[in-house]
Formats: C-alpha cells, sequence, structure tokens
C-alpha cells in the first residue's frame, strides 16, 4: 500500500514587530492553502499579544499543518521592544540565535523562510543545512536604498553637511529623478557613518543576496522599474503582493469563508464601523500612524485643528501609547472636542482594512508604513503621507512623486498645511486623486489574478518550496 508523502513544512521567523507578523501571517496562510505545512515561530512577548487581542487560534484551527511555535528574544518582560528595536535586535543576534538554531536543528523543515534583517538566520541556516528565503516586508524602493548604502557613502552623499534637504541623490539608480536627501531612510540624517542603523541596514546588502529567494510584498505593476534593478543584485525575487488582498483572493476562489482575520497586537474598536456605515460616500479621512509612531502633544493639536479646520469628516487612530504627554485629553480646547463630536470618530486601534475599504471613505493621512500603503493602494484611497521614520521616508516620496496618489507632507506639522492638504485631497483635487488612485487599484487587482504577475510568483514560490523537500 503506498502511503501519502509528507507535505513540505515551513518555518517561518518574522521580524517581532506588527507590520512584520502581520504579513508573514498571511503568507502563513497563503502557504497552508497551498497543502504546505508551516509553523510559525515567534517570541513569547508577541505570542502574548496574539492570544490577548487576536484570533489566530480560531482562524488557524481550520489547518491541521499549521502550528506556533515560540522562541525568547532575550529581553525582559517590560522592555519597550519597538521603541528600542537597536536592543531588540542586538538581544535577537545574540540571545535567540543559539536558540534558533536548535528549532531548525531538531524540527525537519523543508526550508526557512525568515525576515531578511534577521541575518544570522541565514548562517545558521547554512550551518544547518536547511534552504533559507528571506522575507521583507518593507517596500522595494526602501529596500532598494538600504542595497545601495554602501554606493550612496562612496559617493559622499551621507553624511551630508547643510541643511539643504532638497539636494537630490544620485546614487540610487532609478531613483536619482525625484530622491531627495529628506527621502532617504531617517536615520541617514545623522551625520555619523558609525551611527548603528546605517550599520544594520547597511548590511542588507550584503545579506539578502545570500538568500536562495527574496519574497517581496509588493507587485510588479507598483515597484516594476525598481525590482528591475534590484534584480541585478538578487535575481530570484518573487513578488508576492499585496499580501494581504492575495489571502482574500485564494480564499474567495475556494469559496473559503472563515472567521474574520484578526491579527491585530491592539484590542480593535469596531463601534468605527457603525460610525463610518452612517457617513455619506467617500466623505471620511482616515488618519492612522500605524503601531509605532509616537506624537507630541503639540503635533497631535496641530493635527486636530487642521483636520477640524478642513471641515472634513475624520475617523482618527490615537493608539493608547502614541502620545509621548500623558495628561493630552485634559487639555483638549473646547471648540475641538465639540467639532469632533459633530464629524469626527476617535478611536485607540481600527480594523484597518475593513476601514479602508469602507464606501465612507476617501482618503487616508497616514505614516506611510508599507502595510497601510499597500492596503490603501488595494482599495483606491488616495493618502496624505506623514512619514515618522525608516522607510517611511523613502514610501511617502514614491506616493507623492512616482505614483501621484497623495501628498506628501514630511518634515512638517503645521496646522494650516494639514488644513490645505486635507482639502485638496478630499475637496478640490478628489477627482484627480480618486482617479489615479483607482487605476492602480485596479492594477493591483490584475496581479493577483490568475495569470497575474503576484499570482504567478506564488506559485513559482510554491513549486519551489515542493522541489525542496522532493
Ligand atoms: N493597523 C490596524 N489598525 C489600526 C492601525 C493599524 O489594523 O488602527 C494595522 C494596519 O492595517 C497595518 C499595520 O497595522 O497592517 C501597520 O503596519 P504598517 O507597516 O503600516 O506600519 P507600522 O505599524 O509597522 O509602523
Amino acid at each position: 500500500m503506498s502511503q501519502n508523502p509528507r507535505p513540505p513544512h515551513v518555518l517561518i521567523f518574522p521580524l517581532p514587530l506588527q507590520g512584520p507578523v502581520n504579513s508573514t501571517l498571511k503568507l502563513a496562510e497563503l502557504l497552508c492553502l497551498a497543502h504546505i505545512d508551516v509553523t510559525f515561530l515567534v517570541t513569547d512577548h508577541i505570542h502574548a499579544r496574539l492570544l490577548r487581542h487576536s484570533n489566530i487560534q480560531t482562524r488557524f484551527s481550520s489547518y491541521p499543518g499549521f502550528r506556533i511555535q515560540t522562541i525568547s528574544d532575550g529581553l525582559p518582560e517590560a522592555h519597550p521592544r519597538g521603541d528600542r528595536f537597536l536592543e531588540l535586535f542586538d538581544s535577537l543576534k545574540s540571545k535567540t540565535k543559539p536558540l534558533f538554531k536548535e528549532v531548525l536543528r531538531c524540527g525537519g523543515f523543508s526550508c526557512v523562510i525568515a525576515d531578511g534583517i534577521l541575518g544570522f538566520t541565514c548562517d545558521v541556516a547554512n550551518e544547518v543545512r536547511v534552504p533559507i528565503f528571506y522575507i521583507r516586508t518593507i517596500s522595494a524602493a526602501c529596500l532598494w536604498v538600504f542595497f545601495c548604502i554602501p554606493k550612496i557613502i562612496e559617493a559622499g552623499e551621507i553624511p551630508f553637511e547643510g541643511d539643504d534637504l532638497d539636494i537630490l541623490v544620485k546614487s540610487v539608480p532609478g531613483m536619482e529623478r525625484y530622491l531627495r536627501r529628506r527621502d532617504l531612510p531617517s536615520f541617514c540624517r545623522s551625520g555619523d557613518l558609525a551611527d548603528p542603523n546605517i550599520q544594520l541596514y547597511k548590511t542588507e546588502s550584503e545579506e539578502n543576496p545570500r538568500a536562495y529567494g527574496l519574497i517581496l510584498n509588493t507587485f510588479e505593476e507598483l515597484e516594476g522599474p525598481i525590482l528591475a534593478e534590484m534584480r541585478s543584485m538578487c535575481p530570484n525575487i518573487y513578488t508576492i503582493g499585496p499580501l494581504h488582498a492575495h489571502l482574500k483572493a485564494k480564499l474567495a476562489a475556494k469559496a473559503t469563508s472563515p472567521t474574520a482575520f484578526s491579527n491585530s497586537l491592539w484590542e480593535e474598536d469596531r463601534s468605527c464601523i457603525a460610525w463610518l456605515d452612517s457617513q455619506p460616500p467617500k466623505s471620511v479621512i482616515y488618519v492612522s500612524f500605524g503601531s509605532l509612531a509616537v506624537t507630541t502633544s503639540n503635533q497631535l493639536m496641530e493635527f486636530w485643528h487642521g483636520l477640524v479646520n478642513s471641515g472634513q469628516r475624520f475617523l482618527w487612530v490615537i493608539r493608547p501609547d502614541s502620545i509621548a504627554a500623558k495628561s493630552w485629553e485634559s487639555e483638549v480646547p473646547v471648540e475641538l472636542s465639540k467639532a469632533t463630536k459633530e464629524r469626527g470618530y476617535i478611536v485607540g486601534w481600527t480594523p484597518q482594512e475593513e476601514v479602508l475599504a469602507h464606501p465612507s471613505v476617501g482618503g487616508f493621512l497616514t505614516h506611510s508604513g508599507w502595510n497601510s500603503t499597500l492596503e490603501s493602494i488595494y482599495e483606491g484611497v488616495p493618502m496624505i503621507c506623514w512619514p515618522y521614520f525608516i522607510d517611511q521616508q523613502v514610501n511617502s516620496r514614491l506616493v507623492e512623486e512616482a505614483w501621484k496618489l497623495g501628498l506628501d507632507m514630511k518634515d512638517t506639522c503645521d496646522r494650516s498645511i494639514i488644513e490645505k492638504m486635507v482639502r485638496s485631497l478630499m475637496d478640490v483635487g478628489k477627482e484627480k486623486f480618486l482617479e489615479r488612485a483607482d487605476q492602480m487599484a485596479k492594477s493591483a487587482k490584475r496581479c493577483l489574478s490568475n495569470g497575474g504577475s503576484s499570482h504567478n510568483n506564488f506559485e513559482r514560490l510554491v513549486e519551489d518550496i515542493k522541489s525542496m523537500s522532493a
């Protein structure tokens, strides 16, 4: 009697932060749907938060090949991980690496998919002789800038002196026309080549080509010219994004409708959907700065005045830990509270994909995190970008200059500019932005359909994984 061969078994190891965990869980489910077993390796810290706030256990209960395994990040429980990235990276590299080696050695995995910024995973995988793919959950554009950091340094373009941030940067092939100093990842402004961030991201150019392949949450029609440049360094790239929509498309094709997905690390406040239901079509600007950005109480007030003065309706996420001052709530002027009651709604965390897909939402004031950007692009929602750090400075430039999908407000936080930009996006320039956003949303949908680039690249990834376990 012939036995069924065991399915391939992949170990996924994301960077332990909301954005990467979000997208890699979607990849995990896509692989489960393709009959590949997945072990999802997360730090204890992320695991506890997923158990507290997400419905990961019910969501994955229909996939017998899926399991979660935990690993220590080596930091004390009270450490503010997201706020002190470099300490998190150091700890992962020194404390988690040996534990990761044990997991890989004992697991019988066909291959690993690890976040490309965790360079030690490639050393371990090579040592244990398990093939490794890297995944990056940032834009190809930003990753390309990281790849080019050695060239930018060699050309003397960083560190730079003086305060003219509008000077064009010439040593990032394909972006010479529009990339300015101010659009470089935020740490490039430090003026010091020894800056640990510069050193960390510089190694990307050395690390990523070492893996068997590089999986990116983007799509060819959006970032084709940059991907062409990147392939000169890293030929085997799988563009399979936007991942959140890719998963929805695959589930729809299988006529499966599992429990709604919530992989949030915060408690979602669903009352905002009922509020959106009662607003006119495309009338609301959604405001959210993701899971990590922190604003001062001054910036909060500038946003608040700008939004109220624009006269537009707004849905605003103010995460409990996102304002640097503790007592800000008592400082909100009465007129702002009154106007907010009339045409605004504030929550601590939303089901964002659902919000962006809602017919009442007509614009997004965002920090330009890559997940948020892709979610907005997929739903055809134009953006105002207020980038906070790292990759977001690059993304926001592409939104305005390369893709014409919105306005870049980086390096200012002034109520009159906010008011003007909100009006421009939601009122005077509305038709133009919506038309362009609609075109891009259509091309995102095309790339996920049968024969589309992300669809085909995912099939290729599955075949490659299967060939590794044969
Ligand atoms: N998000 C959400 N609810 C919110 C705010 C954000 O579900 O109220 C999700 C959003 O959909 C996205 C992720 O959190 O998938 C944020 O990732 P992104 O890459 O945009 O930014 P980061 O948090 O990494 O800065």
